[in-house]
C-alpha cells in the first residue's frame, strides 16, 4: 500500500486542507468539519478530528497579539474603558 500512494508532505497537505494519504482529496467537508472518509482514497478520517484545538490556537495567536496593543494604547493614550470594549472587540473578530 505504500507503493501505491506517494509520499507526501503531511506539512503540505495539512495546510493545503488535502487527505493526508493521498493529497488528493478534500479534508473538510464544511469550515473546520472533517470529511468521515476521504472522497479519493477512501481513508478513515475520523480519527483526524482535531474537536477545539484550532479554536483554542487562534484565541492564544489573537491573545498575543491584541493585549499588547492594547496595552500600549492604554499606556500612551489613557482612553476611557468604554473606548477599549467598541475598539478592541471589532479588532479581535475582524482578525
Ligand atoms: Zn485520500
Amino acid at each position: 500500500m505504500d507503493d501505491y500512494y506517494p509520499n507526501l508532505s503531511p506539512i503540505r497537505n495539512g495546510l493545503a486542507c488535502k487527505c493526508p494519504r493521498c493529497g488528493g482529496g478534500k479534508l473538510f467537508s464544511g469550515y473546520l468539519t472533517v470529511r468521515e472518509t476521504c472522497e479519493v482514497c477512501g481513508l478513515d478520517l475520523r480519527g483526524h478530528d482535531s474537536g477545539d484545538g484550532p479554536a483554542v490556537f487562534i484565541i492564544f495567536i489573537l491573545g498575543f497579539l491584541v493585549v499588547p496593543m492594547a496595552l500600549w494604547v492604554e499606556m500612551t493614550y489613557m482612553p476611557p474603558l468604554w473606548l477599549h470594549a467598541v475598539v478592541w472587540g471589532p479588532v479581535i473578530i475582524g482578525l
